[in-house]
């Protein structure tokens, strides 16, 4: 990075982040999404008023932008985003919310954003304050955050998550994306303490008390859907996964929308987990094992023409909840829009690299390649048509949410 007038922004990668962020490219990414949802066309009786919880990155980000550009939904999008400060640019989440507001304006659709802790009682209490005032009462409230911590806005206590697997210790192959290499990572089990916090922070708590606030200031419209979302993936992710601590936090989840659909009844309403399948974001690079799953995934899934990101994923999802297409229900009554990553073919075909990869062969084995495009377009980074040596003028890097 170097001043100059303006600022040059290049990748800053620190372990599983970027802590720099570019704001033309997080544009770039914003518009590629809606590019997509228009050519995929307008999806009929879709929501009109809808609440993002989680709307500035990945799967919620999509949520958000096939509401408003599929559905020409008004949407609140909530989110804890960091803005420029003393010359360090702002996070990505922050630049492609500035961005989805200024393509949403342009086409005449309502949205605004707030910036600030989603668990919190104040956060809550504002977005029913905007709903009231602006918006009319919600068909549809995203549930997506993802978040390190949690702190209870009752008892004022932080609960952390960790990533860990549950009974024994877990070893399995993983990569180390900076240093391109393939190793065996050991990971002690969980604490009783580590999993409950894991639960208290991922699971289902804060997503019942949305729900519970918003029905109470009475917002929430007739037929009401709330979604939150969930993962499965295959075995060799279960220990660190489904099996672990961060597995326990989505049957909490799984039990949550049981307990929301009979809370909303009066409504006519619905709550749904949707399990959704493996993508890029940065929630997915911080878990171990996962990033080396996903390039062998990509890999498979390209070659196939199967690739989803979250745009597609969640354009099918949207589909099936406005019910253009059936859903697609397991026997747990989850959504499942991972199904062609999970079809026995794709997993055999992963389970056969999963057993060969090493350092030598990754690039050979793995769309590698793909996952690290895929984890600096995150951070607006890489992307077509972007002069990434120009000089970003100060009013574009400290650019604000309307
Ligand atoms: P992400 O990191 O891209 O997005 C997280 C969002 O949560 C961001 O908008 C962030 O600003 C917001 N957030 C975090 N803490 C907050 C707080 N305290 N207050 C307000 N906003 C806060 O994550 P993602 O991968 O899109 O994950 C979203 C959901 O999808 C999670 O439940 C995740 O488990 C699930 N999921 C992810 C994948 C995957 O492969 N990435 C697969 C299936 C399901």
């Amino acid at each position: 990075m170097a001043f100059c007038g303006g600022m040059i922004i290049e990748p800053k990668i620190r372990g599983f982040v970027c802590v720099t962020a570019h704001p033309e490219g997080c544009a770039k990414h914003v518009e590629e999404q809606i590019a997509h949802v228009q050519q995929q066309g307008t999806i009929a009786n879709g929501p009109k008023n809808v609440l993002v919880i989680g709307a500035s990155t990945g799967y919620g980000l999509a949520s958000r932008i096939v509401a408003a550009f599929g559905s020409q939904a008004k949407t609140l999008g909530i989110f804890f985003e960091r803005p420029a400060t003393n010359g360090k640019p702002a996070s990505a989440g922050w630049y492609n919310s500035v961005a989805f507001e200024k393509y949403a304006h342009n086409a005449g659709l309502w949205a605004k954003s707030l910036n600030g802790d989603a668990f919190s009682n104040e956060l809550k209490a504002e977005a029913i304050r905007v709903i009231q005032e602006s918006m009319g009462k919600i068909d549809l409230v995203v549930y997506s955050l993802a978040s390190p911590r949690r702190t209870d806005p009752y008892n004022g206590t932080t609960y952390k998550s960790v990533l860990k697997p549950i009974g024994s210790s877990f070893t399995g192959k993983t990569v180390d994306t900076d240093k391109k290499l393939v190793t065996d990572v050991t990971i002690e089990p969980a604490s009783q303490q580590e999993c409950d916090e894991t639960v208290k922070v991922m699971g289902g708590e804060d997503w019942k008390w949305w729900i519970e606030a918003l029905l109470k200031a009475d917002v929430l419209a007739n037929n009401v859907q709330t979604v939150a979302y969930s993962y499965v993936g295959p075995k060799v992710t279960w220990p660190i996964y489904t099996n672990g601590t961060i597995g326990q936090a989505k049957v909490d989840l799984d039990h949550t929308a049981q307990l929301l659909t009979h809370l909303l009844s009066s409504k006519n309403g619905h709550a749904w987990v949707s399990v959704n399948k493996a993508v890029v974001t940065q929630a997915s690079s911080a878990i171990p094992v996962v990033p080396l799953y996903i390039s062998i995934l990509f890999k498979i899934m390209k070659a196939k023409g199967l690739h989803e990101d979250c745009i597609q994923q969640i354009y099918r999802l949207a589909k099936q909840l406005s019910k253009n297409t059936p859903l697609n229900l397991d026997n747990q009554n989850r959504i499942r829009i991972d199904d062609l990553e999970m079809r026995p073919d794709v997993q055999a075909e992963v389970a056969t690299i999963w057993e060969q990869i090493n350092t030598d062969n990754l690039s050979a084995l793995s769309d590698f390649q793909g996952y690290q495009t895929n984890f600096l377009k995150l951070f607006g980074f890489g992307l077509p048509n972007v002069n990434y040596s120009a000089d970003i003028p100060s009013h574009v890097m400290e650019s604000q949410l309307a």
